[in-house]
């Protein structure tokens, strides 16, 4: 679902923001990505979502190779992927069914069958009674759950999320954290960047850690750890 192979990206400078990168993630995997501030993970995000390109080195996501994807080609493969960042990024004089709706109008969805689905995806995120408000009427946690909606409403193969809690109390990333496991558990392929270590120690889940532009550990945890509870401290 998404491979990099060998890959290099160099801004001016030079600034080599990553380097030699190998990496397989599958569907419906659920991957977290740590590292300290300034360590890649933006730039690795922007490789695979073909907001820009590697350097060097191939990555494929969803089928495209990214360093041959033509400008035609683009939104097309976009529509196989969701985004949902930080400061959730919701249109202000939208209402949450319109932001939710925004990416099926632009798609040339009709009437009717976006109605249902907006509804469909509100609900699943708990604010199918508030899709009448606008943004600054609900809280930060409702604001991101309206951008999780809005990122997986065109049923994307895969949704890369960077610090999607990083402007969230503990008890409401715990519960994005839940939503976007659950998107997984239907099949989605969830990239998460966070800063959160607590969290990601308590999940359990694929962890990689980036360093200085490097893959600095890749870990997969073993069912017998997921049930047993063995030391995971060191992540
Ligand atoms: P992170 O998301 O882990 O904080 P980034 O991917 O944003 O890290 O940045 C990695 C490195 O690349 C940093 O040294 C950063 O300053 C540099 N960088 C990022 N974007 C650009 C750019 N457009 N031009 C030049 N350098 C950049």
């Amino acid at each position: 679902m998404i491979e990099f192979s060998h890959v290099y990206k160099t801004y001016p400078g030079p600034v080599h923001a990553l380097k030699n990168i190998d990496l397989k993630i599958d569907k419906g995997e659920f991957v977290f990505m740590t590292g300290p501030s300034g360590a890649g993970k933006t730039t690795l995000f922007k490789m695979l979502s073909a907001f820009d390109q590697a350097t060097s080195g191939r990555v494929k996501v969803c089928g495209y190779d990214l360093g041959k994807i033509s400008m035609n080609e683009v939104p097309y493969f976009r529509r196989r992927i969701g985004v949902v960042f930080q400061d959730f990024r919701l249109l202000k004089d939208k209402t949450l069914f319109e932001n939710v709706a925004l990416p099926l109008i632009v798609r040339g969805d009709r009437g009717s069958s976006i109605a249902k689905r907006v509804y469909d995806v509100l609900e699943q995120v708990g604010l199918g009674h508030k899709s009448d408000q606008l943004p600054e009427y609900v809280s930060g946690g409702e604001q991101q759950r309206t951008a999780i909606a809005r990122a997986i409403i065109h049923q994307p193969e895969v949704l890369i999320a960077d610090e999607p809690t990083g402007n969230l109390d503990p008890k409401l990333s715990e519960d994005i954290m839940d939503l976007l496991e659950r998107v997984s558990a239907q099949g989605t392929t969830v990239f998460v960047a966070t800063h959160d270590h607590d969290m990601v120690a308590r999940r359990r889940k694929r962890t990689i850690e980036i360093k200085d532009g490097m893959i600095a550990f890749d870990h997969r945890f073993s069912n017998r750890e997921i049930i047993g509870g063995n030391d995971v401290s060191s992540i």
